[in-house]
């Protein structure tokens, strides 16, 4: 196996051995992001400091045999929305070029306290709306698997950057898939935990109800690592979960596992129909092996994109307000009254996709269309999680396509709606706030790969990476 491809275990057994060292490691990572500098992912490569925290390891190692923590020799990259103290921070938008983030994010923060390094910022969607990191303003992002093809968004930086072996796993935000969709179109593993789950401190706020950290990696081990060293209270966010509501619900899961998927997700007229086969013979794989799959429906489908769309457009007109060419941001060069420098700093500093959302959003949430948009929304939401809540009653998890079709052609002038209506199956998760992943199902006739998703109940994770690891089995002999 090369070298790069090693999972963290394999990693650290060669670290402990002396076959490998950090610095050794991060060079080769450096190397191979110069080589594959064509794809976009990186906005910005840490490499001096990356070198030189991994030497700083390799010391302590060999003269005092300290291993710095759990993340020791896993090198990350992070998405542009992730703060990491006195470093960049853009959000793939010219609103904050140049803006320096003042601390680091709870989560990257815990990963630098059990030893992992940070290799470089990555590239995503602006504002982190999207689903093809073609809208960031720094330029799309190429899927290494065919450069002609988008890399799913809006971590698509953190998916290539895996993917094309420059780090070993990346931090990605999902508000609506973000993490899971990318990850399915470059044949990685994209998981995002529970709503409440890792502190959103440092997170750049896109819709704050729906808003989680994830990771995007190779190995289902590697992110369960990652994820429970990130996990947890913070002072900072006040929407974590105690410790103890979090052992209460950790139950594993017992063979056979029970698994529901949705009818109406196969009868989506949408649905390219490679993914529809082979997620259809997994369901007769799994059930052939004993375990219980069962259809149900949901009444409620049709209503889970507008619901997404409408809640996290009202969210993020609030939450992207701050940016004013005053408290935050760019600032038009164009002098003029103070109404004047306002309207002129978002227009200029704001790209399509993003005043898309903050009009659409302030006309959700404006005095005469409230109660026909966000409030009507707000129910549909909560009517979609008593579904989810009875589901996860009955089942150990809920299966379904990460993805109507596989990645499609950078440049493809789809419109904003047809692009929405792609995330089908990956907002659900996050109007439920319960964890999902996506595990590599398959390819399609030209080879482009797609993902099985899989989602159980709230808080719920170390039964999910079990489930995940049984499907992977079945997954990798397709
Ligand atoms: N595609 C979804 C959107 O544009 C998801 C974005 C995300 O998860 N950050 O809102």
């Amino acid at each position: 196996m090369p070298l790069l491809a090693k999972s963290l275990n394999e990693i650290q057994e060669a670290l402990r051995r002396g076959e490998l060292t950090c610095e050794s490691l991060v060079r080769s990572y450096l190397t191979q992001i110069e080589k594959t500098s064509h794809l976009n992912a990186y906005l910005e490569v840490y490499g001096e400091e990356a070198v030189a925290l991994a030497q700083a390891q390799d010391r302590i190692f060999t003269e005092r045999s300290i291993i710095p923590g759990k993340l020791w020799g896993a090198v990350f990259s992070i998405k542009d929305v992730i703060s990491y103290k006195d470093h960049v921070l853009t959000a793939g938008s010219k609103m904050l070029q140049g803006y320096r983030a003042l601390y680091s994010a709870t989560a990257v923060q815990r990963l630098l306290n059990e030893g992992a390094i940070i290799i470089g910022r990555v590239n995503c969607d602006e504002f982190a709306m999207g689903s093809d990191n073609e809208r960031s303003y720094y330029g799309p992002v190429k899927n290494a698997l065919d450069e002609q093809k988008i890399p799913g968004g809006s971590s698509g930086g953190s998916a290539v950057s895996v993917q094309a072996n420059t780090c070993l796993m990346s931090l990605g935000s999902d508000t609506g898939g973000s993490v899971r969709q990318p990850a399915s179109f470059c044949n990685l593993i994209g998981f995002k935990p529970s709503y409440g789950r890792i502190s959103r401190h440092g997170l750049i706020a896109y819709a704050s109800s729906f808003d989680q950290i994830g990771v995007i990696g190779r190995n289902l081990d590697d992110i369960r690592v990652a994820y429970q060293v990130m996990q947890g209270p913070d002072k900072y966010d006040g929407t974590l979960v105690s410790q103890d509501s979090v052992l209460e619900k950790q139950d594993s899961v017992g063979a056979p596992m029970r698994l529901a998927y949705i009818e109406q997700s196969l009868t989506h007229t949408g649905l390219h129909d490679d993914i529809k086969r082979a997620f259809k013979s997994n369901i007769t794989k799994w059930k052939s092996q004993g375990h219980v799959v069962d259809a149900v429906s949901f009444e409620l489908m049709d209503f889970v994109i507008p619901s997404y769309y409408v809640l996290t457009a009202a969210e993020a007109s609030s939450n992207l307000s701050r940016y004013d060419g005053i408290r935050y941001g760019y600032r038009t060069d164009a002098a003029g009254k103070l109404d004047e420098m306002y309207t002129r700093s978002r227009t200029e500093g704001f790209g399509a996709e993003v005043k898309r959302r903050i009009l659409l959003g302030t006309f959700v949430l404006s005095v005469g269309y409230y109660d026909a948009y966000f409030a009507k929304a707000q129910k549909v939401r909560r009517l979609i999680r008593n579904q989810f809540e009875a589901w996860t009653k009955q089942y150990d998890a809920i299966v379904m396509p990460m993805t109507p079709t596989t990645a499609w052609q950078i440049g493809s002038g789809k419109s904003p709606v047809e692009i929405y209506l792609a995330d089908i199956y990956s907002v659900l998760a996050n109007l439920v706030g319960s964890p999902a992943i996506s595990i590599p199902l398959g390819h399609d006739a030209v080879k482009m790969p797609f993902g099985l998703q899989i989602l159980s109940a709230c808080f719920t994770e170390e039964k999910l990476f079990s489930i995940a690891h049984l499907c992977e089995t079945d997954v990798k002999s397709v």
